[in-house]
C-alpha cells in the first residue's frame, strides 16, 4: 500500500480509503433491505489487511445503517489500527442542541470514544452559513479540546467561491471534495485543490468516478486510453489521475464486493504523486473531451434529491437517459421509460417546486432536464 502525507496533521493515510456508503445489501427475511454485515467485515478486514487505514462513512449512509455496520466491523482489535471519519448530517441541525445529540448518537453507533476525522456533511455556502450560525466552529473547536474528536473537517459541494469562502472560514484540519478528470472546472476546481494545498489542509477525495459513471466508460472513451501503448482499466486512468496531485492524501472508493476491493488494492499500489507523463495527461484530457461528448446530464446518482413530493424517479430517469445515449443511436420509445411513466415516476409528474434543485450537489436545473429527458425518450 502506498501512504501519503495529511499536509499540516504530519500523519500518513492509505492512498486508497474505503468509502462506507455503499455496502452490500440484502434483504432480512422480512421484506426489509439491511446492510450485509457479513461481507461488510470481510471487505473491511481485508483492506485493512493491506494496508488501508482510512474509513470514511456518514451518519446517512445505507439508510443511515453504516455507521453501526462498521462499528461492529472494527470490533476485536481492528479499530486501533485505522482512521474513523464520519460526517455530521447538517439536514438534521435545526438547534445548537441538535449538535452534541448527533454527535454523541454517532459515536455510539461507531462504537468509539474518539471519532478521528470529524466531518460536516456536504457544505455549500448556504449550508455553511446555517451551520456557522447554529455554532458549529465553537462545537468542533469543543470536541477537539474535549478529546472528543482528533480533526475538525467538512465535506464539499458547492463551487470554488463558495470552497474559498468556507476554507478561510474556519481552522480546518482537512477537506474532502468531489473530484475526478472530469471536475477540473466544477465544485472545488483544481484551483481549489491548490488553493488548499498553498493552505497545507490535507485534501479527502470522494467521487473520483463520478458516482462510477467513470467505471463504466462508453467505448469511445475506453478507446482513447487503450491507444496508450500500456492497457489500463478506465477505473485505473481515473484514481492514477487523482494521486498524481500532490495536495491530495487519499481517495475514496465505495466498494461493493470483494472483487472492487482487490481491484483497488492493486490499482492504487501503481499510483504516485507526478508519475503522469505529458502524454498521459493528454490522454486524459482527450478522454474528457470524449466523454462530454457522449453524456447528457452529468447526475451522480447521489440521490440527496430524493424523495420527490411527486414521485418522480429524477436519478433513474437521469441514469436512464445518459446510458440510453450512451450505448444507442436511437434513444426514442425507451422501454424502461416507459414503464417508470406507467408507475407514476416519470418526468410527466413534475411540478416544478424546486425542491430537489436546492438539494443536488451538482447543481442541476432538474425540472428543466427533466423535460428535456422526457421528450428525448418518450
Ligand atoms: S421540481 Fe419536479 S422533480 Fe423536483 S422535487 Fe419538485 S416535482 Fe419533484
Ligand atoms: S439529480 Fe443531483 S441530487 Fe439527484 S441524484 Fe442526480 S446528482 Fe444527485
Amino acid at each position: 500500500m502506498q501512504y501519503r502525507k495529511m499536509g499540516k496533521l504530519g500523519i500518513e493515510v492509505s492512498a486508497f480509503g474505503i468509502g462506507c456508503m455503499r455496502f452490500p445489501m440484502k434483504d432480512d427475511g422480512n421484506g426489509k433491505r439491511v446492510v450485509d454485515q457479513e461481507l461488510a467485515n470481510q471487505i473491511i478486514h481485508t483492506a485493512i489487511e493491506n494496508g488501508v487505514n482510512y474509513l470514511d462513512t456518514a451518519y446517512v449512509y445505507s439508510d443511515k445503517q453504516a455507521e453501526k455496520v462498521l462499528g461492529i466491523a472494527l470490533q476485536g482489535g481492528w479499530r486501533e489500527k485505522v482512521y474513523v471519519a464520519t460526517k455530521l448530517p447538517i439536514w438534521d441541525c435545526h438547534t445548537p442542541e441538535d449538535l452534541p445529540r448527533l454527535y454523541e448518537e454517532q459515536r455510539t453507533n461507531l462504537g468509539v470514544d474518539c471519532i478521528d476525522f470529524y466531518l460536516v456533511h456536504a457544505l455549500n455556502r448556504d449550508a455553511w452559513h446555517k451551520m456557522r450560525d447554529l455554532g458549529v466552529r465553537e462545537f468542533l473547536t469543543d470536541l477537539k479540546a474535549q478529546g472528543k474528536i482528533k480533526y475538525a473537517c467538512f465535506s464539499f459541494h458547492d463551487n470554488y467561491e463558495a470552497f474559498e469562502e468556507i476554507l478561510n472560514d474556519y481552522d480546518w484540519d482537512m477537506c474532502q471534495i468531489q473530484f475526478n478528470y472530469m471536475d477540473v472546472n466544477n465544485q472545488a476546481t483544481v484551483k481549489g485543490v491548490e488553493l488548499a494545498g498553498e493552505k497545507n489542509i490535507p485534501i479527502v477525495i470522494m467521487e473520483g468516478l463520478l458516482g462510477g459513471r467513470l467505471a463504466n466508460v462508453p467505448d469511445t472513451v475506453q478507446a482513447v486510453f487503450d491507444s496508450y501503448p500500456e492497457k489500463r482499466s478506465a477505473v485505473e486512468w481515473a484514481f492514477r489521475w487523482l494521486c498524481n496531485f500532490p495536495q491530495v492524501a487519499t481517495v475514496l472508493s465505495g466498494v461493493t464486493n470483494m472483487e472492487q476491493t482487490m481491484d483497488n488494492l492493486a490499482i492504487f499500489d501503481r499510483t504516485g504523486v507526478g508519475i503522469m507523463s505529458d502524454e498521459e495527461l493528454a490522454i486524459v484530457d482527450r478522454a474528457r473531451e470524449e466523454y462530454l461528448r457522449r453524456t447528457k446530464v452529468g447526475c451522480t446518482g447521489c440521490r440527496y434529491c430524493m424523495p420527490c413530493p411527486a414521485g418522480v424517479d429524477i436519478p433513474a430517469i437521469f441514469g436512464t437517459w445518459n446510458e440510453a445515449f450512451k450505448y444507442s443511436s436511437s434513444i426514442s420509445g425507451n422501454g424502461r421509460y416507459r414503464r417508470m411513466v406507467e408507475e407514476g415516476k416519470g418526468a410527466d409528474q413534475c411540478v416544478e417546486c424546486g425542491a430537489c434543485m436546492e438539494k443536488c450537489p451538482q447543481s442541476l436545473n432538474i425540472p428543466e432536464l427533466l423535460k428535456q429527458a422526457s421528450a428525448e425518450l418518450s
